[in-house]
């Protein structure tokens, strides 16, 4: 029998059977609904008219002359609505949810940018909308916790665990298990069982696919190398899609190596994980001697997952894609850099992907062409880049 949902070894369903029958009837509506006219229609006039999509095609010309390498385009997905690429899927998963006739949409969020995301488009959609969110996580980002709730959302704290991201996971599958007949799980990125690697994907493939035509019409070719930050993986996996088949175009991932990926406060992994079964798929996970999930640390709180979505663990099997890690103190210089030289404050995830791309440009030649995805903007993560370099901003 051929297995479903899988990238080589890595993907599948490892869910409990209170979880089947939930998976299963998401799992055929998205095979019902991926290809069908009206419901793709749908979604690429909500990209086009609520997302402001395309998304800009941006060319750094004075990184580009500062770095001496390759001609660096950025993809602006800072600048979507709710100011990261996580509303594509979001877009994606409620109009889905809205097909198959659900009235209450739950999602997770660690940072809350998903949550927001998710809270944006039930608003937009008149739907109920429940946010699972570590405890810990609410007191960090009390912010977007009273922003979901301006949304109209209810945000509803987990308490076990270690109050984060993955225990909102968990809080959430509880929940759908549950009331499967109202209530859609609207996933992060792309992890989890199948459907949703390959769904999430499906929707922020996008990125990729504009991107290609975008340069093409530009520049008249394909890039030479494609960098994007990798916390679950959604962003990376949208702009490389496209580019998988073109194989003289390098692909590479820029993990969160935090502290250093020789201590124990990181979130590299790939770089430093083992193959298990988590959150109902297998993957890379980042765990201890007893197989454990290991505490994860990043000071982007968007890539600090202890695991990676599976398309990218085989990606990186293969050696199709490759994967780097750049630590909390490259990010801060990197966010600095780009805010100084082009004007753009970044996210502090995407400023990963500069990090890694101003260590490759300088490789390339100047005939060549690198493109980094830019995931969000960086309005969000002033303050906490303040407090890094001992800035005080609270009068
Ligand atoms: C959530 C987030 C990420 C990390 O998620 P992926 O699924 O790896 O893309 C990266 N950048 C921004 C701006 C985010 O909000």
């Amino acid at each position: 029998m051929e297995k479903i949902g899988r990238f080589g070894e890595f993907g599948g369903q490892y869910v409990p059977e209170t979880v089947m029958n939930a998976v299963s009837e998401l799992q055929e509506a998205y095979e019902r609904y991926r290809s069908d006219p009206q419901f793709l229609a749908e979604l690429r006039d909500l990209y086009r008219n609520y997302a402001f999509r395309p998304s800009l095609m941006y060319y750094a010309e004075k990184m580009t002359k500062d770095l001496g390498g390759a001609k660096i385009y950025i993809k602006r997905e800072d600048l979507n609505h709710t100011g990261s690429h996580k509303i594509n899927n979001a877009l994606g998963q409620v109009l889905l949810a809205k097909y198959m006739g659900k009235k209450r949409v739950i999602a997770e969020t660690g940072a809350g940018q998903h949550g927001v995301a998710t809270a944006t488009i039930c608003a937009y959609f008149d739907m109920e909308c429940e946010v699972y969110m570590g405890r810990e996580d609410m007191e960090r980002q009390a912010l977007n916790v009273y922003r979901m709730e301006l949304l109209g959302a209810k945000v509803t704290g987990t308490d076990s665990g270690t109050a984060t991201l993955k225990d909102a996971i968990n809080e959430a599958m509880r929940d759908w298990a549950t009331n499967v007949e109202t209530t859609f799980y609207c996933i992060g990125s792309v992890m989890g069982p199948h459907p949703y690697p390959t769904m999430v994907r499906d929707f922020q493939k996008i990125i990729g696919e504009e991107a290609k035509a975008q340069l093409m019409e530009k520049e008249g070719k394909l890039p030479d190398c494609v960098v994007a930050c990798v916390g679950g993986g959604s962003n990376a996996i949208g702009i490389f899609y496209d580019f998988i088949p073109d194989t003289s175009v390098r692909l590479v991932g820029a993990e969160a190596a935090g502290r250093g990926i020789d201590t124990n406060e990181h979130a590299a992994t790939l770089s430093k994980g083992d193959t298990g079964i988590f959150h109902g798929m297998k993957s890379v996970f980042l765990q201890n001697e007893e197989g454990q999930i290991a505490p994860v640390f990043s000071i982007s709180a968007g890539l600090d997952y202890p695991g990676i979505g599976p398309e990218h663990a085989y990606l990186h099997s293969t050696g199709r894609a490759e994967y780097v890690a750049i630590t909390d103190e490259e990010a801060v210089q990197a966010f600095e850099y780009l805010s100084r030289t082009e004007g753009i404050i970044p996210a502090v995830e995407s400023a990963h992907a500069v990090a890694a791309a101003r260590k490759i440009a300088p490789t390339m030649r100047p005939d060549q062409i690198l493109l980094i995805n830019l995931s969000g903007r960086g309005d969000k993560d002033v303050q906490q880049i303040a407090r890094y370099r001992g800035v005080n901003i609270d009068g």
